[in-house]
């Protein structure tokens, strides 16, 4: 990024101040915690969840998150069945306006390779441990798609209001390389045990 930074402004294509306002808004205002936004209305709301199955990028602009690397978005809903994964075999395409900007390897060649071959050894890897029953599925962003996964929501929120269940939707679970945290990480005294 330095280096580009450099290139760009000696050859006056474009003023730092301009490079300086992009990065700090992909650093302060657009990351997990949009997506996190978008995945916490999906398990509230019914309506929202059926309108983010049929068209993700309008629904997710619905929230105010669009632009650059997410113009073409679907949603991936993991279930008792099955557990969606994502990768960018080619590079590191990302979805920007809900994620912010990928982590490191997310762009690193073994994450890439290894998740398409044998997508359980790099969820162990995260720490993650899937039934055999459930299927695992890859999905390669293209040119043009990015994808977002809706993790499922963890057992004990019923009572939660959005802003406390996006508290929980990890950068990773929307990935598929973790899964949403246990209400239990919200420090909440369980009135009904
Ligand atoms: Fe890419």
């Amino acid at each position: 990024m330095r280096a580009l930074h450099s290139l760009l402004t000696q050859k006056g294509y474009v003023e730092p101040e301009t490079i300086d306002r992009i990065i700090e808004t992909y650093e302060t205002e657009v990351g997990p915690h949009n997506g996190a936004r978008v995945v916490a209305r999906a398990w509230t709301d019914k309506t929202y969840r059926d309108w983010l199955l049929a068209d993700a990028t309008a629904a997710i602009a619905d929230m105010g998150y669009s632009g650059r690397q997410g113009e073409h978005m679907v949603a991936l809903f993991n279930d008792d069945m099955v557990h969606h994964m994502v990768v960018c075999t080619l590079c590191s395409c990302y979805p920007w306006p809900v994620l912010g900007l990928p982590p490191v390897w997310y762009k690193s060649a073994p994450y890439r390779s290894q998740v398409v071959m044998q997508p359980r050894s790099v969820l162990a890897q995260f720490g993650v441990t899937l039934p055999d029953s459930m299927q695992i599925r890859v999905w390669d962003s293209t040119a043009e798609v990015r994808y977002l996964v809706i993790p499922q929501r963890p057992a004990g929120t019923e009572g939660l209001d959005t802003e406390s269940l996006a508290k929980l939707v990890t950068r990773d679970s929307m990935i598929g390389t973790g899964l949403a945290l246990p209400a239990q990480s919200l420090g909440l005294s369980r009135r009904d045990t």
